[in-house]
């Protein structure tokens, strides 16, 4: 028997299964888990990962590896374990998991630039010493030292930039003896010019003392662990945050920072920039050469600290000791294409497999983690009061359907909402008003035979954009040009009804001419840093009016912002899904949170047809606990989640009749396998607490021209639910006449 090594690799596609290549002498002493290799896979060559060997192969040929791609491994062997058990969980390929995991500039590899860096070559006091008399004659030489003795190591363009030096005065002291220049990759573009004031640690309140030493008695144990960090807002929960990981970075480890998209503005980079040193930053709004410096800092251990959104939970860190999720219930940090992972999920298996604390921080917790620490499973400790004791603000709901008509018009604003506004603005306070639609108007209807003008591809309502003169679909927009008569009946009746974004801008503006509005939506905010220069005016005092969508909704800390207005919470709390409740309960205590937090306090006014709705009744409480009692007994009874685990299973297809019969097959299949590991039918789900929901037409019936039919898994338990979805793992997914999507806890149902 002839003795022969195999390389296990796995490939970016939806099968997860690892291919069996022989190592040719030329790629013997280069081959390593963790690298990347090329190979020849059907026909083609393909990118695949190196996980492992084997003596024994099960295939009778096996192809050769054509070469190794990378000179160091790109992924050590935890990041693989956490690749493999995403890939296991939410059912994708372990090849695709690991692809997910890296960026795709550091996949195609961006060279790296080197930059010149300056540090001292004595000790700081010493040179100080000699500063003055420096001074006489090199005022120049005298500021660089000046500035070195505060900052250590900086780089040349920096140190221009704060010290207004040129090259020839470096040139000098580096004769002197003073100063060395060396060359480095540069990786700090990102921060270039920037210059970070240090802060040091702010003197805790007695709460923040307690969860604290909680998080660090934790820490000290080097064990995996959870904490949910459950603080109302502005009670400081972020300096909760940077004090821990001062702890685990004096402990000599490291730590990683999640955060919604939209909170990772720059006065939260700054946050963390002016605490630690060695920050590291990952997010989408990076520049391709920015991504790829700021990865390869990581992975060379130039980083302490990463903060980041969803992606990051991927970073290339050794040593991890603390995952911090900050928001914790945001959907945003699940993956809406495939692998459909949360990043929060995937945090807890990292930190096992790192022996590291994951902290969950939250002012309204999601019910799976709320639940989770009521049964023991994580330790929580709450932030009850807001930093300084001030108040939370009063919130009144508005009854809109009190409100009388204004002519034939449906009123948006209530009378009570403009006299607070009037009030508000006279004192030069500053308004923010939340509508969670853009657009003008989101129906276009005919008055006289009710036709609803629809997407030609979807089954969604076309929405009216008066600026782009034009009716644009919300989910593939597509656009039309707007119609001028009823495309059904011919009547020129055509109405626009509902409100938007847009709309509400031209109203208010009508409404308040003298002020100063601007509207934050994604169609104005197209810039790649709009979003940030549109707060920084709010935030200096240029608008007095900020109206915008989910968009304005978090991280924004303005002492002046007085009211604000809630234009309609009925657009949340009537979707059809299991979450419209926890959902509309969220956004209101965040959008609450945006006010109140300077000495003149703030009031928060929530428009609604719905004012006996649980969910708006408690966020006008601040009541979270007495929210989640309620909407647990519901979850509860039809075991949902946190009672329950769900997959959704999606399938779409051109031809609605393909659809539907694949949609039947696979629950056949689905069934059976309930059949099969529970030994009873789906008839008795009540006792065996496994169902299949479906197949039914999605609440979307069609998207892109695609008929989308879907399923729901339900099991009380994650195995359950896991053994049953087994039964369908391996089905063509990716059938040119129906595809097929698995979802594994799914946040939306539409
Ligand atoms: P959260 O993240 O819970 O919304 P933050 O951490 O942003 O709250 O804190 C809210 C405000 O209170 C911030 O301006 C922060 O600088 C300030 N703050 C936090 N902790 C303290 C403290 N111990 N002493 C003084 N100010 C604090
Ligand atoms: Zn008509
Ligand atoms: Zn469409």
């Amino acid at each position: 028997m002839t003795y022969e090594r195999f390389a296990e690799i796995v490939l970016d596609i939806p099968l997860n299964k690892k291919f069996h290549y022989k190592i040719p002498p030329s790629s013997i002493n280069q081959i390593e888990i963790g690298k990347r290799v090329r190979v020849p896979f059907g026909g083609r060559t393909a990118v695949g990962y190196c996980v492992g060997f084997t003596d024994i192969s099960d295939v009778k040929t096996t192809k050769d590896i054509i070469h190794v791609i990378d000179k160091e491994p790109i992924l050590n062997s935890k990041m693989l374990r956490v690749a493999e058990w995403l890939a296991n969980f939410y059912f994708c390929g372990w090849g695709e998991a690991l692809e997910t995991s890296l960026p795709s500039v550091v996949k195609r590899g961006i060279k790296t630039r080197t930059i010149s860096v300056v540090r001292l070559c004595k000790d700081g006091a010493s040179v100080k010493e000699m500063i003055p008399t420096i001074k006489k004659k090199a005022p120049k030489q005298a500021r660089v030292l000046e500035v070195l003795t505060e900052v250590g190591e900086i780089t040349v363009p920096e140190l221009a930039s704060i010290s207004k030096c040129n090259t020839d005065s470096l040139y000098r002291l580096r004769d002197r003896g003073l100063i060395t220049l060396n060359k480095r990759k540069a990786n700090d573009s990102l921060f270039a010019g920037k210059h970070f004031k240090k802060t040091c640690h702010l003197q805790s309140t007695g709460e923040q003392e307690i969860a604290i030493r909680l998080i660090k008695r934790k820490l000290r144990e080097r064990q995996y662990d959870t904490i949910l960090l459950k603080g109302v807002t502005g009670s400081g929960k972020t300096e909760v945050y940077l004090q821990a990981i001062s702890e685990v970075i004096s402990m000599g480890r490291k730590a990683i920072v999640l955060v919604p998209e939209i909170s990772l503005t720059s006065q939260t980079i700054e946050r963390f920039k002016s605490r630690f040193d060695r920050v590291a930053v990952m997010h989408s709004s990076l520049t391709d050469r920015q991504r790829s410096d700021q990865w390869w800092d990581i992975k060379n251990g130039n980083a302490d600290v990463v903060i980041g959104t969803r992606s990051a939970v991927f970073a290339p860190l050794e040593n991890v000791g603390l995952i911090v999720i900050d928001e914790e219930h945001e959907n945003t940090f699940k993956q809406d294409t495939s692998p459909r992972y949360n990043a929060r999920d995937v945090s807890m298996i990292r930190a096992e497999y790192e022996n590291a604390l994951v902290v969950l921080g939250s002012a309204t917790p999601s019910l799976e983690s709320f639940y989770n620490a009521g049964i023991g499973k994580y330790e929580c400790v709450t932030l009850k009061n807001r930093v300084g004791n001030k108040p939370l603000p009063r919130v009144e709901v508005i009854d809109m359907r009190l409100e009388k008509y204004r002519g034939k018009n449906q009123k948006y604003i209530s009378d009570y909402l403009e006299l607070c506004m009037k009030q508000c603005l006279s004192k030069k306070e500053q308004v923010l008003l939340f509508l969670n639609r853009r657009g003008f108007s989101p129906f276009i209807s005919c008055r006289r035979c009710g036709f609803v003008l629809k997407c030609k591809r979807c089954d969604i309502s076309m929405t009216y954009h008066k600026q782009k003169d034009a009716v644009i679909c919300h989910y593939c927009f597509s656009d039309e040009s707007v119609p001028v008569k009823c495309p059904e009946c011919c009547s020129p009746g055509i109405s626009f009804l509902g409100v938007g974004t847009e709309r509400m801008e031209e109203d208010i503006r009508a409404m308040f001419p003298k002020y100063e509005l601007l509207r934050m939506d994604s169609d104005t905010m197209r810039g790649r840093d709009s979003h940030e220069k549109a707060l920084s005016a709010f935030g200096r005092g240029d608008i007095d009016i900020l109206l915008g969508t989910q968009m304005i909704a978090k991280g924004l800390d303005i002492p002046n912002v007085t009211l604000v207005g809630v234009l309609s919470a009925d657009t949340i709390v009537n979707m059809p899904d299991f979450r419209a409740g926890e959902r509309t309960f969220q956004l209101l205590c965040q959008v609450a949170g945006r006010t109140g937090r300077g000495h003149k306090g703030g009031r928060v006014i929530v428009q609604t047809y719905n004012p006996e709705h649980y969910s708006i009744k408690y966020a006008a409480l601040h009541d979270y606990d007495g929210f989640a009692k309620k909407e647990l007994e519901y979850r509860k009874q039809l075991y949902y989640p946190p009672y329950g685990r769900l997959a959704r299973i999606v399938l779409r297809g051109k031809k609605d009749q393909d659809v539907k019969e694949r949609a039947a097959d696979i629950a056949e299949k689905l069934k059976e396998a309930i059949r099969l590991t529970t030994g009873m039918a789906q008839s008795d789900r009540y006792k065996n607490k496994v169902e299949i929901l479906g197949p039914a037409p999605a609440p979307i019936a069609r998207v892109k021209d695609k008929y989308r039919w879907h399923l729901i898994a339900k099991a009380d338990n994650s195995e359950k639910l896991r053994a049953i979805l087994k039964s369908i793992e391996n089905e063509n997914r990716h059938s040119k006449r129906v595809q097929i999507m698995i979802d594994v806890d799914p946040y939306m149902l539409l």
